[in-house]
């Protein structure tokens, strides 16, 4: 889902480039290709034991209720080590039948109602028959089966226990309705996005025990692999798009009919509407398929474009990008709000935003307005597309390790520069790092990552910095300590185990531990041998585990006189012998021999993370320290040496500090220069706070 990061925030909301556009030519349409998989000398091999669904659908929209009625057949594998005899189903499209569900009673608590419409507010899916074919002739027998008091649960008695290895062969009847737009589900005018509509078996865990958690405000989907082929029929003038590939389309009087195949993918979505120009293009032999009002087809390119970008960076640090096709739904006006969600092989974005001539000439710009949400929202197809991991368990598994993946999309798309910018404010530059950075200021709601969805009070906030900023701001803090390579060959080592799996944090954690080693140096040897290293595990979970920040400050910076032998001491007869008078001669008048520069930085921060040190002295020359921050605070000296400045993380890689603004102190008398890059950054992240302070995000 999407999220304030700033970057995307600031992209989509305060500027926007402003050129103006001529609409390109739609390209000519691209066959739908035969199979939902790429070839498998391409996307890599698939565990066929992560195949635990096989559907078989028949839905039909009715355009005017926007009700979709449907019956399936689904054959459901036991992969688990138990047992089971009755299966837990999530009925999601519940959440919105009533004002007293987890999931919306928690959402107007904290006042999140724009979008709702009183009118059209109930959706719900009502499973009118189950039923299980006890063998492969046999005639089904129902089965009972019972919501919960949580409606977004049912459980479905089978008719006998089903061993592991043994599959159930079940019928279901249900209707699905949709309410208008809300919370990236529903319908606007004739165009609805169908998300989560279908009755979903629970997750049979690797212990025997299901993961059956109701959804919560800020909790999303969790569901195991399988294959569908789904036959949607819609009105006749709609134009469909869906999870998979289109395997037959044809019209019928006043219907369409259309039928998708999919594999090895949770969940099966679509999206369906009058007056969607669809923009197809192809990339890495990976069909494109943008579904746009015609009123948004200039962007398309933007696009294709963020798109193309983003699956080569994904794949070259995660591995192939399994499927053959992606989808991309662009809502049409009124239904923005079913804008920036992820389903397997389709998403929804947002629009492009136009900023005003004014603005431009004064010096706002930016470099991807809108299509930061499509990069996030393909991120998904990885972190959690493929790395299924539970979202009401471990958000900070999808969402905080996707927002990772966005970063590190952008500094490979833009590879030849340090740190890319993304925003100008005023002529000033602001990176996507910065933005991370930014945001770690607005830490007063940073609670533990490592929490499920339902801990995150919506009325507090702190689930979007924790969740998806604070995830980023630990794991490329780790990058930046462990070394870029190291880190991405341990992610990669991740992405490479888990791949159509259902990982933890624990899976992660250890993966990196096992990439990078259990302690990574971060220091050159002192002059005595001596190296700062890094626990990783500690790391790891101090910072996704507890609430504890970084932060450092210089408390004091200066030179002072030399500590000298002036008085008198006893020489070795015994005799008190006169070493000659003190002199309190100011510093500034003495020779540098007779000073030392010294400077008191404090670890204010209760997470415990190595930084570098940097002094800048009178000669012009410079000194770097590593301090392993183990202390509250430590005392640094350069005897013989005048000091005028010091930085604290000079280079700005501790992501997760969140007051940066202190970490720069001259010494006084210096003269401070006007330029504002001459505070390592500091004063531009003051310039962008203060803008962030005056617009709220
Ligand atoms: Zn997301």
């Amino acid at each position: 889902m999407r999220r304030l990061l700033v970057a995307g925030w600031l992209a989509a909301h305060v500027v926007a480039g402003a050129s103006c556009r001529v609409d390109p030519t739609v390209p000519a349409p691209i066959p739908a290709p035969a199979e939902p998989l790429r070839p498998e000398a391409v996307r890599g091999s698939i565990p066929e034991d992560a195949r635990v669904t096989d559907w078989t659908i028949a839905a039909r929209l009715d355009g005017e209720t926007h009700r979709v009625e449907a019956t399936a057949r689904l054959r459901w594998t036991n992969r688990g080590p138990a047992v089971v005899s009755q299966i837990p189903f999530h009925l999601y499209l519940n959440a919105f039948r009533a004002a007293d569900t987890a999931w919306l009673r928690e959402g107007l608590r904290a006042g999140r109602t724009s979008g709702i419409d009183p009118a059209h507010a109930w959706g719900y899916t009502d499973v009118t028959a189950i039923e299980q074919v006890p063998a492969p002739d046999a005639e089904p027998v129902a089965l009972s089966y019972a919501e919960r008091d949580e409606p977004t649960l049912m459980d479905v008695q089978l008719l006998g226990p089903v061993a592991p290895g043994q599959t159930v062969d079940l019928r279901l009847t249900f209707e699905s309705q949709l309410p208008a737009v809300y919370a990236r589900t529903g319908f606007a005018g004739e165009f609805q996005l169908v998300g989560q509509w279908l009755p979903k078996p629970a997750v049979l865990r690797g212990d025997g025990t299901w993961a059956d958690d109701p959804l919560t405000f800020h909790s999303e989907f969790f569901s195991d692999f399988g294959r569908f082929e789904v036959t949607l029929d819609v009105p006749a003038r709609h134009t469909v798009g869906a999870t998979g590939t289109r395997v037959e389309s044809h019209v019928d009087g006043d219907r369409r009919v259309e039928t998708y195949r999919a594999d090895m993918v949770h969940h099966f979505a679509w999206a369906s509407g009058p007056d969607l120009v669809v923009w197809e293009t192809e990339h890495d032999g990976i069909v494109i398929r943008q579904l746009l009002p015609p009123d948004a087809v200039a962007d398309a390119p933007l696009h294709h474009e963020a798109l193309a970008a983003t699956l080569d960076s994904m794949q070259a640090r995660f591995g192939p990008y399994p499927w053959s096709t992606i989808t991309v739904v662009h809502p049409p006006a009124g239904a923005g709000d079913a804008g920036g969600m992820e389903y397997p092989t389709l998403f929804t974005t947002s629009r492009r935003r136009a900023l005003p001539a004014w603005a431009v000439g004064l010096g706002f710009d930016d470099r991807f307005s809108g299509a930061f949400v499509t990069v996030h929202e393909f991120g998904h197809q990885y972190f959690q597309g493929m790395l299924a991991s539970n979202e009401y368990a471990e958000p900070w598994l999808d969402e905080g390790m996707n927002t990772t993946a966005n970063v590190l999309a952008y500094l490979d798309r833009y590879a030849d520069e340090a740190d890319p910018w993304i925003v100008k404010i005023a002529g000033q530059p602001l990176s996507l790092l910065d933005g991370l950075r930014v945001q770690q200021r607005f830490a007063e709601d940073l609670e533990a990552v490592d929490q499920d969805a339902a801990a995150f009070d919506p009325t507090v906030g702190g689930y979007g910095p924790t969740v998806y900023r604070k995830t980023a701001a630990t794991m490329l803090t780790l990058r930046a300590l462990a070394g870029p390579e190291a880190f991405d060959a341990a992610l990669r080592g991740y992405t490479e185990t888990w791949r159509f799996r259902h990982p933890t944090g624990d899976d992660l954690i250890a993966a990196l531990v096992d990439g990078l080693g259990a302690e990574v140096i971060v220091s050159e040897p002192g002059p005595d041998g001596h190296v700062v290293t890094l626990d990783v595990r500690e790391y790891l979970q101090a910072a996704l585990g507890t609430a504890d920040s970084v932060d450092f400050d210089v408390r004091h910076a200066g030179n002072r006189p030399r500590v000298s032998s002036a008085g008198w001491h006893r020489d070795a007869a015994g005799d008190l012998v006169d070493a000659g008078p003190l002199h309190l001669t100011p510093v500034d008048d003495r020779p540098d021999d007779d000073i030392e520069g010294f400077a008191v930085v404090h670890r204010t921060g209760g997470l415990v993370v190595p930084v570098e040190i940097d002094a800048h002295f009178a000669d012009g020359t410079t000194d770097r320290v590593t301090w392993d921050a183990a202390a509250r605070h430590v005392t640094l000296t350069w005897p013989g040496r005048r000091l005028q400045r010091v930085t604290i993380d000079p280079a700005g890689v501790v992501f997760l500090e969140q007051r940066r603004y202190d970490n720069t102190a001259f010494v006084p008398g210096v003269e401070v220069p006007r330029r504002l890059e001459a505070a390592g950054g500091d004063l531009i992240e003051a310039l962008a706070l203060a803008i962030l302070a005056g617009v709220g995000p």
